[in-house]
């Protein structure tokens, strides 16, 4: 079983995909860390995430940045994650390693942008997770407070609007609900509520 969970920045999609895969005892990626990686990897070496070519060459060294180190989560790299995330050679380098994820023999949850649309099309039920631009700006606000990080709301909305923008703006793999895709909107529901939703879509299309 496949399950393609895509959607906007901070729409409660990875804590989603997180639990449905510990629901149904499947593997999760994060592919929005992947592209941090890129990103935070770039920033890491003085390079300008608009840079084209040394995007795609910090693409191949995606393995040499710890996946626990919390300056992925940062603003700052998450927007440099959607420069390079516009970049055709960068998604390509990043897609079969994706792919062959998706294809664990005990079935996975993605998470990201195009999981629907371009890395698992075949995807067995897919969601696309939303919530309106000032609850997800919230959300992010008090989790980055949390950490002690010194931000303001009004700051991350900014922030969360130009992301949204690049990220449904681009040629390539642009943020679009697949046709197929199921619409969660969260603006309204917590984790458990969601949850509880998401387990009822995934119930009905596999049964
Ligand atoms: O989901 P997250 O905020 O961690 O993703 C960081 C950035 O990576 C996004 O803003 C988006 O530009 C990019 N991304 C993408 N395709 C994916 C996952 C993330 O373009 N499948």
């Amino acid at each position: 079983m496949i399950i393609a969970v895509d959607g906007p920045v901070a729409a409660g999609k990875g804590t989603l995909a997180r639990r449905i895969a510990s629901h149904f005892g499947l593997k999760y990626l994060d592919t929005g860390a992947l592209y941090r990686a890129v990103g935070l990897y770039m920033i890491r070496n003085n390079q300008d995430p608009a840079d084209q070519e040394a995007a795609v060459t910090a693409a191949r060294h995606v393995g040499e940045i710890d996946p626990t180190d919390p300056a992925l989560r940062d603003e700052k790299t998450g927007s440099a994650a959607s420069v390079v995330a516009a970049n055709q050679g960068v998604r390509a380098a990043l897609l079969d390693y994706q792919r062959n994820i998706a294809k664990s023999p005990e079935g996975a949850v993605l998470d990201g942008r195009d999981i629907g649309t371009v890395v698992c099309p075949d995807a067995d039920v897919k969601l696309f997770v939303t919530a309106s631009a000032e609850v997800r700006a919230d959300r992010r606000f008090q989790e980055l407070k949390g950490k002690g990080q010194n931000v303001t709301y009004e700051e991350i909305l900014e922030d969360l609007k130009v992301r949204d923008a690049r990220d449904s703006g681009r040629k390539s793999a642009p943020l679009v609900k697949a046709d197929d895709a199921h619409l969660l909107d969260t603006t309204k529901l917590d984790i458990e509520a969601a949850l509880e939703k998401a387990v009822e879509i995934i119930g009905n299309q596999t049964s």
